[in-house]
């Protein structure tokens, strides 16, 4: 299938490409490893008459530290996050998380920042950011704003962002002692969206869940935070029957659309399952029982 033809635009800086988002408005639409936008076009479900392609704009790739903080620039691709030392160190969920996210082709072009922007409830990083708690850099005609991703995820394929900016860098805090994080998917075949995918970061002291924050993949209109579910968790010693009520409670919240993969019934089953492996493997990175 053939897209329809639109103006193409290279810029070599985010000012640059901000001139132009400003300049053609709702017409334009940013252009980064093109995995999502493109099909999408092909489909005309998308039919921007301009596209900005932001690749040539070095300054949005790459993860550093920078005051106690990971920052990874949006155009870094899923490739670029499995090959990070730092995040295996320093956050190891990201670079196991992104491994099972397509195939290699899409994770050399994929980036990071496309997959949130994109706000599709099917795509891996929303529930990571959310599990994570990372905030995302928003940069506009009128400058910079920070967003967290709990405020980010608006509707299926709705976002905070404005047509005119950019999201430039996603900053997450390193995983702090004593935590452990997993992320559990669960698809029909390699390379596939996930049927239903749960990411769980836990902070554990012995027996006794500190902190928890459960988030979940493909089982409504956005990624959503399980806050019940982790409620279940804080401040108890954790047992099988009570991560049994954890993932009981991710169902209740669960409220998936009926796809090829599944009906409502067996995703959010799977959502369950999917949260009560991850809260398990969590727990015993975090160096619990
Ligand atoms: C076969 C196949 C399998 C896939 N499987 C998975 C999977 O299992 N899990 C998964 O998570 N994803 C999957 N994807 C999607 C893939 O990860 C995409 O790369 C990703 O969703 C979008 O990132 P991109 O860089 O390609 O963005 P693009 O497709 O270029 O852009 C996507 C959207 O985000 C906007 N955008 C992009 N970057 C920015 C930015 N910096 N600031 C503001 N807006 C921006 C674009 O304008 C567009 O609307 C799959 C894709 C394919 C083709």
């Amino acid at each position: 299938m053939i897209p329809p033809s639109f103006q193409y635009h290279a810029p070599s800086s985010v000012d640059d490409a901000i001139s132009i988002l400003t300049q053609y408005g709702d017409e334009a639409k940013i252009l980064a490893g093109g995995h999502s936008l493109l099909p999408m076009m092909k489909l005309r479900f998308a039919e921007p008459e301009h596209l900005v392609d932001i690749n040539n704009i070095d300054s949005l790739k790459g993860i550093r530290e920078e005051n106690g903080m990971i920052v990874i620039g949006a155009m870094t691709s899923e490739s670029a996050l499995i090959a990070s030392a730092l995040l295996q160190e320093k956050c190891p969920l990201l670079p196991e998380a992104a491994k099972l996210i397509a195939d290699p082709q899409v994770r050399n072009r994929g980036t990071i920042g496309g997959d949130i922007a994109h706000g599709d409830p099917g795509n891996d990083h929303p529930a990571l950011m959310l599990a994570l708690d990372a905030r995302f850099t928003l940069v506009g005609p009128n400058g910079s704003r920070e967003v967290e991703a709990s405020d980010f995820f608006l509707g299926t394929f709705y976002t905070a962002l404005e047509a005119d900016e950019i999201m430039t860098e996603i900053r997450i805090a390193p995983q702090a002692a004593n935590t452990g994080a997993s992320y559990h998917k669960l698809k029909r075949k390699t390379g596939d969206f996930a049927t239903a995918a749960a990411a769980v970061v836990i902070e554990m002291s012995g027996d006794t869940c500190q902190s928890a924050r459960i988030s979940l993949t493909n089982l409504a209109a956005t990624a959503f935070r399980a806050t019940e579910a982790e409620a279940v968790l804080v401040g108890q010693t954790i047992s099988d029957e009570l991560i049994k009520q954890a993932a009981a409670k991710v169902m209740e919240a669960c409220d998936p659309a009926e796809d090829l993969r599944g009906d409502a019934e067996y995703k959010t089953h799977m959502g369950g399952e999917m949260t009560r492996r991850a809260i398990k493997d969590a727990i015993k990175r975090a160096g619990g029982n």
